[in-house]
């Protein structure tokens, strides 16, 4: 059973292993996302190389999700790697301070933190483990009470509850990531804490200066984005649920409710979206999910996201491949309550300003209607693939592509399959029969079946799809 919802998995030294990369490609994998918080840009490219052997060796088209650090805001490292903090504690988060920190206080990697407070500004540490509340502010140090105490370790994170840090989203070093993204020809970029739809503006720019072609992707973690969300949606391809980030700055009751919004808003923008962070937590160290994490991963499914993400239970967790597979068959089994479910969305009031987005959205309503095995659509750039995917038909749809470009980035696509096909002819109606038998010839139809099938009929120009078919499979040989 082809599933519709995307896999997309963090590396990290639990699945450097080209073995083990290969083995959770089998299980599932779609997407494969590299976080330039950590490591060199060498490292970036030996992984993508590894990433597309392993994929290779699996017989599978992988995509790759470069995503770039931010502007993440974290305390230096301390004597001894740690302290214990306890409520009522007076602490120091001093952004002068270059030596290691201690009991009373600590270095900032962001400087500009003492202008961007005041007294009452609530600071969250560690993913909101713990508390801070600001008492003063004198010249580079912020004065705090402990409110939540607990383990402050190097390194960690800092968020201001509400928002209202000024860091900009696009940072030197992810400038410099911008690049290497570009090199090892990434599909998909992620933008951590962008604010507004200049600071994806300005990504894109970059992005294009450095030759890259990636889907440009909003990570939404920032209380500053929610009220722009729109325009932010508008000025990229795919938004993340980064539920983390998201968490400590709206608070964590509001991001159910955020997460439907943003699905439901990414889909009638005709934008991706992936869900993210602590899906399987649990996973990290234990061998099955939780119940609470198999209905988060069900749910989101429900919501119609169209991936879901795994973070540290793909990049260090004890699990990988089992995390996958428990997460596979979690999303099939959500997905047979779905079918169908939004089919009546959008095609009343819909207005289409171009060709092929009509002939895209034609399929998808003969497809739904006239109840068939398959859509496929034979696509240069994905556009009529990702239309048609934005309103779940519970129709499998096969992008077939020469491009190899398009067929990696379709696997974000939900309900989407890549298929690597190249027609000699130049007469569309030969290509349609050609790709019809290479259908079957790989098993995804059988003869008898009916599908829907559309295509440009100046072969191989992006944007020319006009024609729409609907044919039985097999009967072209009868004739
Ligand atoms: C998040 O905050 O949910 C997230 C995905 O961001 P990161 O893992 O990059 O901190």
């Amino acid at each position: 059973m082809l599933r519709r919802t995307k896999i997309v998995a963090t590396l990290g030294p639990a699945s450097s292993d080209q073995k083990v990369l290969e083995q959770m490609i089998r299980a599932g994998v779609d997407v494969v996302r590299m976080n330039f918080s950590h490591g060199t840009a060498q490292d970036h490219m030996a992984r993508a190389d590894k990433v597309r052997a392993a994929a290779k060796a699996a017989g599978r088209t992988i995509g790759i999700l470069a995503d770039l650090q931010g502007p993440k805001i974290r305390v230096r490292k301390f004597e001894n790697d740690k302290i214990v903090l306890n409520k009522g504690d007076a602490f120091i988060l001093d952004a002068s301070l270059d030596g290691l920190g201690n009991q009373q206080r600590v270095g900032l990697d962001y400087k500009e933190l003492p202008n961007d407070v005041d007294v009452g500004t609530v600071l969250l540490l560690n993913d909101g483990m713990l508390e801070f509340h600001v008492t003063g502010v004198k010249g580079t140090e912020v004065h705090c009470v402990v409110v939540r105490g607990g383990v402050l370790s190097n390194n960690k994170g800092i968020n201001r509850k509400g928002g209202g840090l000024t860091a900009p989203a696009l940072t030197d070093k992810d400038k410099e990531d911008i690049k290497t993204a570009a090199l090892i020809k990434a599909d998909y970029l992620a933008v951590s804490f962008p604010r507004s739809a200049d600071d994806m503006k300005m990504a894109r720019e970059l992005m294009h200066a450095a030759g890259g072609k990636s889907l440009l992707m909003a990570k939404i973690e920032r209380a500053e984005a929610i009220p722009v969300l729109a325009e932010i949606i508008d000025a990229c391809d795919a938004i993340m649920v980064a539920r983390g980030d998201l968490s400590v700055e709206v608070g964590d009751a509001a991001v159910p409710g955020l997460q439907k919004k943003m699905i439901k808003m990414a889909r009638a923008k005709n934008k991706l979206v992936i869900t993210a962070t602590q899906m399987m937590e649990s996973m990290i160290t234990n061998p099955i999910p939780t119940r609470a994490e198999v209905s988060d991963v069900a749910n989101a499914v429900l919501d119609g996201t169209d991936a879901v993400m795994l973070s540290a239970e793909t990049a260090v967790g004890d699990y990988p491949v089992e995390t996958i597979e428990a997460m596979d068959r979690i999303c099939l089994s959500a997905e047979k309550e779905t079918e169908g479910s939004l089919i009546d969305h959008r095609l009343d009031h819909s207005q289409f300003k171009r060709v092929d987005q009509s002939i895209a959205m034609s399929a998808l309503y003969a497809a739904s209607h006239f109840k068939v095995k398959a859509i496929v659509a034979l696509t240069q750039s994905g556009s009529t693939a990702l239309w048609m995917s934005r309103i779940n038909a519970g129709t499998p749809i096969f992008a077939m592509t020469p491009m190899e470009a398009t067929l990696s980035k379709v696997t974000l696509f939900s309900g989407v399959h890549p298929i690597a096909f190249t027609s000699d002819s130049k007469d569309y109606s030969v290509t349609l029969r050609q790709a019809e038998d290479e259908l079957a010839r790989l098993g995804m139809v059988e003869e008898g079946d009916l599908i829907v099938m559309t295509v440009g009929e100046s072969i191989g120009k992006a944007g020319h799809t006009n024609t729409m078919k609907i044919v039985r499979v097999g009967e072209h040989k009868k004739s």
